[in-house]
């Protein structure tokens, strides 16, 4: 639920839409107008329940693992469940449940009569999810339709089709097993479904959607008004305009952005969860205090005292959850990798915007995207419109694709071609790392994989030769590859100097001459790309499709002294800190470590820090000279690194006590410790500091 987080109209009207189920149970008007109860509780408070399931949708469905969402809805289910067993119990339902009844509490009412908005959403979102990935979303589109309008005749419209005999008996039929139509699998998929394509959706204008809004509800108040006049209505949950209006007010509220610091979502889950109980106490309340007149007899004096009660448990429940709830393992953290998502994404947006037109960005995020986490980055980059990625292996592309990230995501390396299958289960595109492999990977196939054909024109690591026109013309038309594009990699592109650059520059005319000799033979050779990170900065004009950035799009460059031609504004989006467990007082001539290899000059602090080599900080570093930021002061390693220790000396850096924290790359005050540098004392590159970040270390995201 974090997830919207930034959707400030999103994360407001939940609140609104939970009080809109209290008024549906409550009926606030009813005091005063049976028609204006009606059209305030069964049509205007009928877009809460689909306005969860969409914001479920929007955020689950296209981003973090819908497995995780299923278990925690599994979670709340059975909490709820079991808060309102007592009543159950009391009011004798328990006893009188035979099997069929069983089953429909349980997987349709939700045990207590607003509960069943929990296994619809489970069943909702599970079947949403396993429609959207089966059938891909077209079809996955007429499918929800599809239940929604069988839904609708089983609600709203019965009334047409009580008196056709056989049809009135198959409903009765799912009445007997479902109670009602509006239900995870009649009224919830639609929503479900209209939430996860909104996020990929294209964006209209604003008087559009309002225009939508309004003429959108004024179409379903008048069909509901003519339902009920005609008493079709079994159940008054589902109308055929309740989709437009909920995508015209979902496309609304997602243009309020901003941060929302209130766990507001978990609020109205509360308010939800606990206004029937809320309504028990109320009538005991009022029957105790001898307000039953005002806040039970009159509608509205009811609905403000259930509002009233709701919120105020909510909110201690909250209170008391945020004093109790353990705290996540980042908090408790020894040493950790910290990521600034903010960084991560303008970097993207200035690579698009430095790349020429016709080049899209693909963002390299093999190896746990450099160590920065690569489901999160991907979701990331999806969202600020970054459609292609490229991975190492076969199950870093399974991984981003199960967590739901949209687009391309090419494999750099070979898979064994016998995993044609998974290959195209995740719909990722693999490198025809040469000919022999793509003949290899077409015969394993049944069924066509999307490749990208790799040329070696000079780097002689993969790819097939450029000079081999006839062999890799060939791969175009082998029966089970569908080649969309063709790629080299560049050797020396990180070098300006004289004979680097023309060897960049041949690698370059080879791949183009090649991909120009395919077109004369009247070959697609679809999407071409040469470059990486260096190739981007230093050839920005290539006249290529996609530019594969990996270490700058994490804002750094590999080797410090690295010249480039350009740097637009790239920030560094990682920092590597631990807390300080022990700082011992060591007289002068002491040794400290194994080896014995550092001994105190003078009389010093030592601190003792939970990290190693086993995160990443090499174990050469020592040597190396490297350092850490302590009270935003430089203290260098000393003494050998360990596994899990090593071991600052935190003399001259003033107050240093347990719990401090030190930081190895990043800022700590107006230091800075960059990657480059962090490398150097290690004797290596960022590229591999970053992708020998300890697994160990948990990644928190700013
Ligand atoms: C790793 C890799 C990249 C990204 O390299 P950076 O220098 O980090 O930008 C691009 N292309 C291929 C084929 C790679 O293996």
């Amino acid at each position: 639920m974090d997830k919207g987080r930034n959707y400030k109209g999103i994360e407001l009207f939940r609140v609104a839409a939970a009080f809109l189920v209290v008024a549906i149970h409550t009926s606030p008007l009813a005091s005063y107008s049976a028609a204006a109860d009606f059209i305030f509780t069964r049509v205007i408070a009928r877009v809460a329940v689909p306005f969860f399931f969409m914001a479920t949708g929007y955020f689950v469905l296209g981003g973090v693992s819908v497995r995780r969402s299923l278990k925690k809805l599994l979670i709340i289910y059975a909490a709820a469940a079991a808060l309102y067993l007592p009543v159950n119990v009391y009011a004798g339902h328990l006893q009188s449940w035979g099997l069929l009844e069983l089953v429909r509490q349980v997987f349709f009412e939700g045990t207590f009569y607003h509960l069943w908005y929990l296994p619809a959403s489970i069943l909702g979102l599970w079947l949403t999810d396993v429609l959207l990935r089966r059938l891909g979303a077209k079809r996955a589109g007429a499918a929800v339709i599809a239940l929604y309008a069988l839904g609708l005749l089983g609600d709203s419209y019965w009334g047409l089709i009580k008196n056709v005999h056989v049809l009135s008996s198959v409903y009765n039929g799912i009445f007997a097993l479902m109670g009602y139509t509006r239900n995870g699998l009649f009224l919830a998929p639609i929503f479900f479904y209209l939430g996860a394509r909104l996020r990929s959706g294209k964006k209209r204008a604003m008087g559009y959607e309002l225009m939508g809004l309004i003429a959108g509800f004024a179409v379903m108040l008048t069909e509901a008004l003519f339902a009920r006049s005609r008493g079709w209505q079994r159940h008054d949950s589902m109308y055929v305009f309740l989709p437009f209006v909920m995508y015209f007010l979902f496309a609304l509220l997602m243009r309020a952005r901003g941060k929302v610091r209130l766990p507001l979502g978990n609020f109205s889950l509360l308010v939800y969860i606990l206004h029937p109980a809320v309504i028990i106490a109320v009538r005991g309340a009022a029957r105790v205090l001898g307000l039953w007149g005002l806040l039970v007899e009159n509608s509205l004096g009811h609905y403000i005292a259930v509002c009233l009660g709701s919120a105020a448990a909510g909110a201690v429940i909250l209170w008391l959850w945020e004093r109790i709830k353990p705290r996540s393992a980042s908090y408790a953290a020894r040493a950790w990798v910290e990521v600034d998502l903010a960084a991560l994404k303008s970097n993207a947006k200035r690579l698009q915007d430095f790349l020429p037109e016709g080049c899209e960005l693909m963002a390299v995020l093999k190896c746990d995207a450099y160590g920065h986490g690569a489901v999160r980055s991907a979701l990331e980059l999806n969202r600020t419109g970054v459609r292609a990625f490229a991975v190492a292996c076969l199950a870093e592309g399974v991984e981003l694709r199960r967590a739901g990230v949209k687009g391309l995501i090419l494999i750099l390396g070979c898979t064994p071609a016998d995993q044609w299958r998974v290959i195209r289960r995740y719909s990722l595109t693999q490198c025809a790392a040469d000919a022999a492999y793509a003949h290899a990977l077409s015969s394993s196939a049944r069924g066509r994989i999307d490749v990208h054909l790799k040329i070696d024109t000079g780097m002689h690591r993969l790819g097939e030769s450029w000079e081999h026109t006839d062999a890799i013309a060939e791969c175009f038309s082998l029966p089970n590859l569908h080649v969309t594009g063709m790629f080299t990699h560049l050797a020396v592109s990180d070098s300006l100097e004289a004979g680097d650059v023309d060897f960049t520059e041949a690698q370059s005319r080879r791949f183009f001459s090649l991909a120009e000799e395919l077109a004369r033979r009247g070959i697609d050779t679809g999407a071409l790309h040469t470059q990486a990170s260096y190739g981007l900065l230093n050839y920005p004009d290539a006249r290529c499709s996609y530019a594969r950035a990996g270490v700058a799009l994490y804002g750094v460059k590999s080797d410090g002294h690295d010249g480039v031609r350009d740097w637009p504004g790239l920030v560094p989006a990682l920092s590597l800190r631990a807390r300080i467990g022990l700082v011992r007082e060591l007289p002068s001539g002491e040794s400290v470590g194994y080896g014995r290899e550092f001994t105190t000059a003078r009389e010093s602090r030592i601190a003792v820090l939970p990290i190693g080599y086993g995160d990443g900080v090499f174990r050469c570093a020592m040597h190396g000279g490297a350092e850490a930021l302590v009270n935003g002061r430089r203290c260098p390693v000393v003494a050998r690194i360990c596994m899990d220790q090593l071991c600052l000396d935190v003399t001259d850096a003033g107050e240093v006590k347990p719990g401090d924290v030190a930081t190895f790359i990043g800022r700590d005050g107006a230091e800075f410790i960059s990657c480059e540098e962090f490398a150097a004392k290690c004797g290596t590159i960022s590229n591999e500091v970053l992708s020998r970040l300890g697994k160990r270390l948990p990644r928190v995201y700013k």
